[in-house]
């Protein structure tokens, strides 16, 4: 008999621990609730043609060059640099703020005396965390950093997680940074790439291989569940013989027996337009005025050559409860929180052959090349352990 498998949840992380086990020998049966492979990252084409993500704009971006040579055997990819402008007093800046952001918004000659005093006292094309000129002793550059936080970051915060600014951990901030330049790329990471035929066709070959049987409409909690007794996952009421790579959310695999783990969630309202362009670039930011955070146009990332098309995305901010409608996205952190999935961890320590990997299992935002990387990282793990070393 092979090596047998079972993985929860075909996103990054379960479809990269599924094809690592499965190149290993392992015999992989998967489960997917939903109807679809590739998790957050799925893509599909709209009636008017225009590729789109169903679940929020997803952009590749590393500085991780195995997990790039990783997934560039599953697709070939193109080069794309993100950018992102912002609806700020009614002019459209480049986010992150930046020196055309500062022409935009202030006199030719306040423009030069900010530039100049910000060289000054920065590398050329840093990128400075906002909380940094904030405290800085010139009061202009203290006034600039006041500027940006109450007109680009304050409320698209509070929007975005519900919160006024002030409850929110000050780390948030420092990452909110101005950039002492022109460079108008949203992310600095070497690698910025997309797939050449979108994420959806990437997955596809990823989970084509003999040795994984995925399974989709199948939400694996009707199916498995962890019996205390024996420290065993039972599959259909028999202690499964092998790791089981869990990747959704870990209060659910307890039934919430010790209270549910708070997320943020997002409404996305998906429009289509019979225009060649909606707006001049990828994403565009709301940060003040508008209920919604930001309106995504997809042709602006797949480079899709299609007249009188277009898609676009709105997200709007939302609380999370667990069995509605809404996808549970952003874990919120907090010290309750934190201690609350403390306490689920310790449950899933009786559990010898439980490997959490992923956003969900994890209580924690990955960006894709980070979950990639754990992914690998819990598949050496589950492939060097010994008892999984010999056939079953
Ligand atoms: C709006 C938004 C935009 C983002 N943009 C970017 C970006 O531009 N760049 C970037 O690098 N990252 C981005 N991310 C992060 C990215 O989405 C995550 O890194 C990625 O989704 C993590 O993969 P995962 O496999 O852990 O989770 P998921 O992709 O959520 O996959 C988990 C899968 O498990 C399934 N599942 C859960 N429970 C069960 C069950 N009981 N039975 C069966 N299946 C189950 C779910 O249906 C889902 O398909 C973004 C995130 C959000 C929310």
């Amino acid at each position: 008999m092979n090596k047998q498998a079972l993985v929860v949840g075909l996103g990054f992380a379960g479809a990269v621990v599924a094809r690592s086990l499965a190149d290993a020998g392992f015999t992989v049966t998967a489960f997917e609730k939903r109807p679809n492979i590739a998790g957050n990252m799925f893509e599909y084409e709209r009636s008017n043609g225009v590729r789109v993500h169903m679940y929020g704009p997803h952009i590749f971006h590393t500085d991780l060059k195995h997990v790039f040579n990783y997934v560039s055997s599953f697709s070939s990819f193109y080069p794309y640099s993100h950018r992102v402008l912002g609806m700020i007093d009614g002019v459209l800046v480049p986010i992150p703020y930046n020196f055309t952001s500062i022409d935009k918004h202030f006199s030719p000659s306040k423009a030069e005396s900010l530039k100049r005093k910000l060289l000054s006292e920065y590398p050329q094309d840093s990128r400075v965390p906002v909380s940094d000129l904030l405290r800085h002793s010139d009061p202009e550059i203290a006034g600039l950093g006041g500027f940006v936080f109450d007109k680009v970051f304050k409320n698209y915060t509070a929007k975005q997680w519900g919160t006024p600014v002030e409850e929110l951990d000050p780390a948030v901030l420092r990452r909110v940074p101005v950039v002492i330049g022109e460079d108008d790329r949203y992310f600095h990471d070497a690698i910025q790439m997309m797939p050449l035929m979108g994420y959806t066709e990437l997955f596809d070959n990823m989970l084509r291989h003999p040795n994984i049987h995925a399974h989709l409409n199948s939400d694996a909690l009707n199916r498995i569940r962890p019996h205390v007794s024996s420290g065993k996952i039972l599959l259909d009421g028999v202690p499964f013989q092998g790791p089981v790579c869990y990747t959704g959310s870990v209060d659910e695999l307890f039934d919430y027996v010790l209270g549910s783990l708070p997320y943020r969630s997002l409404e996305l309202h998906m429009e289509d337009h019979p225009v060649d362009l909606y707006q001049p670039a990828s994403v565009v930011n709301y940060p003040n005025d508008e209920a919604f955070t930001r309106i995504t146009e997809f042709k602006h990332m797949t480079l899709q050559d299609l007249p009188c098309a277009t898609t676009i995305m709105k997200e709007y901010p939302m609380d999370y409860q667990p069995g509605g409608r809404l996808i549970p996205f952003y874990p919120i952190q907090s010290d309750r929180n934190k201690k609350l999935y403390q306490d689920y961890l310790a449950l899933c320590e009786k559990y010898e052959d439980l490997f959490l990997c992923g956003r969900l299992a994890e209580y924690k935002y990955y960006n894709m090349d980070a979950v990639i990387d754990r992914a690998l990282t819990v598949s050496t793990r589950i492939k060097e352990t010994p008892r999984y070393e010999q056939e079953g």
